[in-house]
């Protein structure tokens, strides 16, 4: 089943859920979540083809911060929000830049 390593972990367990629902065996999918929770990280890098996804990912895991003048650190412009100190372009430049093709 090749097709499952593009899965997130919730998405796994839900497929796990519905398949153990549906009265099917879930050894196979269980053995899968357990190495997405052992390298979980690797497994995300490695499964997004979708930059926009990726992105949004590591995005929701930064420290968003709001108000007013912020400056970012890459580019030293102003900005009303800041990722992970940065704004929204550099950010995406630094995140495509740590993913791995
Ligand atoms: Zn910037």
């Amino acid at each position: 089943m090749p097709a499952i390593a593009r899965f997130s972990k919730k998405e796994l367990i839900e497929l796990i859920e519905t398949t153990e629902a549906a009265g099917n065996d879930t050894t196979e999918l269980r053995s899968l979540l357990a190495e997405v929770e052992q390298d979980e990280e690797h497994i995300v890098i490695g499964s997004r083809p979708n930059d926009d996804d990726y992105v949004a990912e590591l995005r929701g895991k930064s420290y968003i911060e709001h108000g007013t003048d912020l400056e970012c650190m890459v580019c030293h412009d102003k900005f009303d929000q800041l990722i992970s100190g940065t704004c929204e372009v550099c950010f995406r430049k630094w995140v495509l830049s740590t993913k791995k093709r």
